[in-house]
């Protein structure tokens, strides 16, 4: 996997839970490019996939690199856990981690189908310029859900990954009280 980690979390806690998400849909997962960003939603976490053989990231004004792509790639964020100023006003983080998870597997299933090489790949075109169906009645997205109740029904749900689940849930949680803490050190100041 080509991890493109715009996120301030280590690379390695990232990369074990997205490798483990394509597994449990069955994506070839070594030569796929996916992209990490930090969200501000707390809890909340959203993905995108695309079929494309090569991805072109933009790292600053004349700063193009591109990256070759086992044929579909996804972006994904990160859901946000943070310590509020006014309280204990934070995203669990196991919670947290675990939609990560279950967004990470969804993305891969659209990856997976790419791989595939079926119609399928080309849905996201529509056909003769005619307007697709709301999100939650795209075959393509019923397919991910499918793929997903599957892979809970073989035991590849959130417990199967628990290990890479925590280790995230614990960089979120770290992340969290240094922010906590810088929030603190600006209220003394202030
Ligand atoms: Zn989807």
């Amino acid at each position: 996997m080509k991890l493109v980690n715009k996120t301030t979390l280590p690379d390695e806690v990232l990369r074990v839970i997205l490798v483990k998400a394509g597994r449990a849909v069955r994506a070839r997962t070594s030569r796929v490019v996916v992209m990490v960003t930090q969200g501000r939603a707390l809890g909340r976490c959203s993905g995108l996939a695309e079929s494309a053989s090569r991805v072109h990231l933009f790292d600053g004004p004349r700063h193009m690199r591109h990256l070759d792509t086992d044929c579909g790639w996804f972006k994904i964020v990160l859901p946000a856990v943070r310590w509020s100023a006014g309280g204990d006003d934070w995203g669990d983080p196991l919670r947290s981690a675990e939609a990560f998870y279950r967004c990470a597997r969804h993305e891969w299933n659209h990856v997976r189908e790419y791989q595939l090489g079926g119609v399928w790949a080309f849905e996201f075109s529509g056909r003769n310029g005619e307007r697709r169906p709301p999100w939650c009645q795209r075959p393509e997205e019923q397919r991910a859900e499918a793929a997903c109740d599957d892979a809970d029904a073989l035991g590849r749900s959130a417990e199967w990954a628990y290990e890479e689940v925590v280790v995230l849930a614990l960089a979120l949680e770290e992340k969290a009280l240094e922010n906590k803490a810088a929030v603190e050190r600006r209220a003394c100041r202030g």
